[in-house]
């Protein structure tokens, strides 16, 4: 190919790597295990404080984890009171000063890994794997902002209080994610957890305080969707962060356009939200290669992962021989107790969740699609867990909503309709995520350019995208941009100024 003659070159490094990600853990160490083990007996919080809702464990749901009281309308409306007033010196503290408070709270963060996995895994279901990478990603997001917020200096403004409102899927990195970029920028933060998971951000905004970031500009708001619904009707809210379902991103979006800011202003608004997300695997693919990812993508963290492979697209020729790797793979996997080192499929996060999953299975089974299921653990009757699932679809219309759990659709394609199964995948609207297994350069070309996916990913899974180094987002009914972990997601939570002098 010719290089055009407006070409100029580019930097090497477009994330240049001024700081460094978070190590975790290395699980394949006994005095690790052993010293979480130790850390699980001792540290996990017990049920001492019983006022309030109650959180119970997903995968034992006779294990009560804690209990939180949640606020009422006009306890929020006193936080956002406060928020307003803390506002004033926040925004005026240098931005060097914000990030030091950000860089402690990650170091904290770091030095409790023991505990706070220990809690994720009860409040969230979460594996030990999931739980060490949930806590680099938190970590990594603290200090990934306080490096942007430096860069940028004293030519910004920040907006004023700002609505963070997050999912229970990954409870303490988009969480923290959502609060660092808001604090770093120079605003305060009413912050809504999912109600399912409060516990962990109790104590992720207490690392926050204890690390010097004073008490009214960042506040815990507990409740549910109406306590979200509170803070976006507020005309003292001046932007919104909501990472989420689409349909709730929909809400709030009408929500908002009811209303401007109490200074006249229209009112920000950062929506990251679900998939419909495909894998499409040509017959030049390495079949033991597209197994492993196809695992990792559909059934790690019990699918309950925006990014995770709803539909799998084989080309016809090597359908079967994928299809008979997958299924021996699957009957491998151990879906039970996740705290266990050898589990490799955790809970889904409640009865009511695994119930729809259930209900959409068997309505596409009566419908005559074919379905595999594995088994569950025996220790699986106390939780709420949902097997890995495969169903054979036949056009790619058969999906409709999300189903945010470990179900994998299955669909043939004949090798010349390969850019029409391209086209029904963006037709879904969704666009967060796109991976494709193949070895010829030319349908790799192809395919990058025609999704409309905002990760995408070649001959690799298609999940943990990396602070600072692949920021991630969709778009259309996947979200609004800007990408999370990346170098414009801080420009939206503050205005920049551009002066100039006569020289
Ligand atoms: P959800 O039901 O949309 O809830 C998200 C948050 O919004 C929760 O805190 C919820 O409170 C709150 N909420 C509910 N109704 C509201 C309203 N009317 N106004 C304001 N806030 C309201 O989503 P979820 O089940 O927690 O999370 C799973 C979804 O998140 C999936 O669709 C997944 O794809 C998506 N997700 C997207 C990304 C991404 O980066 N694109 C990342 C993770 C997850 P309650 O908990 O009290 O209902």
């Amino acid at each position: 190919r010719e290089t055009p003659s407006y070409a100029i070159p580019l930097p090497s490094a477009l994330y240049a790597p001024e700081r460094r990600n978070s190590a975790g853990l290395d699980l394949s160490d006994e005095n690790t295990l052993r010293h979480l083990a130790d850390a699980f007996l001792t540290q996990a919080p017990t049920s001492a404080d019983t006022q309030g809702e109650r959180i119970t464990n997903p995968a034992d749901t006779n294990d009560i984890v804690g209990h939180i009281r949640f606020l009422s309308s006009e306890e929020t409306d006193t936080a956002i009171a406060r928020a307003d007033i803390a506002f004033a010196e926040w925004s005026r503290a240098p931005s060097d000063q914000r990030a030091l408070l950000l860089e402690r709270a990650a170091d904290a963060l770091e030095a409790e890994t023991a505990s706070l996995m220990a809690l994720i895994i009860r409040e969230a279901g979460k594996t030990l794997a999931n739980a060490v990478a949930e806590i680099r990603e938190a970590v990594d997001f603290l200090r990934y902002y306080a490096v942007r917020i430096r860069e940028q200096g004293s030519q910004t403004r920040p907006l004023g209080p700002v609505a963070c409102i997050s999912p229970w899927n990954f409870p303490l990195a988009i969480f923290l994610g959502q609060v660092s970029a808001a604090l770093a920028a120079g605003n305060t933060v009413l912050a809504k957890p999912a109600e399912e998971t409060p516990l962990i951000a109790r104590e992720a905004v207490r690392l926050l305080h204890e690390a010097g970031i004073p008490e009214h500009v960042i506040q815990l708001v507990p409740g549910d969707g109406r306590a979200g619904a509170q803070l976006v009707g507020d005309t003292r809210i001046t932007a919104v962060l909501f990472t989420g379902s689409t349909d709730v991103a929909r809400l709030i979006q009408k929500q908002l356009a009811g209303r401007l800011n109490s200074d006249g202003t229209p009112v920000p608004f950062i929506a990251e939200t679900g998939g419909q997300n495909a894998l499409i695997v040509d017959s030049s693919a390495l079949t033991e290669q597209v197994v492993a990812d196809v695992l990792a993508s559909a059934f790690d963290s019990a699918g309950q992962r925006c990014s995770a492979l709803r539909l799998l697209c084989l080309q016809e020729d090597s359908a079967d021989r994928v299809l008979t790797m997958l299924k021996g793979a699957m009957q491998e996997l151990r879906t039970g107790t996740p705290e266990r080192p050898d589990t490799d499929v955790g809970p889904v996060i409640t009865a009511e969740a695994r119930d729809m999953m259930r209900a959409h299975v068997d309505a596409l089974a009566s419908q005559g699609h074919r379905v595999f299921q594995t088994d569950l653990t025996p220790e699986a009757a106390s939780g709420t867990f949902f097997p890995p699932t495969l169903i054979e679809i036949g056009s790619v219309s058969d999906l409709k909503k999300e189903v945010f759990g470990p179900v994998l659709h299955v669909l043939r394609y004949k090798r010349e309709a390969v850019s029409d199964v391209m086209k029904a995948i963006n037709a879904t609207g969704y666009a967060l995520t796109f991976g494709l297994h193949s070895r010829i350069d030319e349908t790799i070309e192809t395919l990058k350019k025609q999704s409309h996916a905002g990760n995408v990913y070649i001959n690799r899974n298609l999940v943990g995208a990396v602070v600072g180094v692949q920021p991630f987002g969709g778009h259309g009914l996947s979200g609004t941009g800007p990408k999370a972990g990346g170098p414009l997601y801080l420009r939206r939570l503050l205005s920049q100024k551009a002066p100039m002098e006569a020289a």
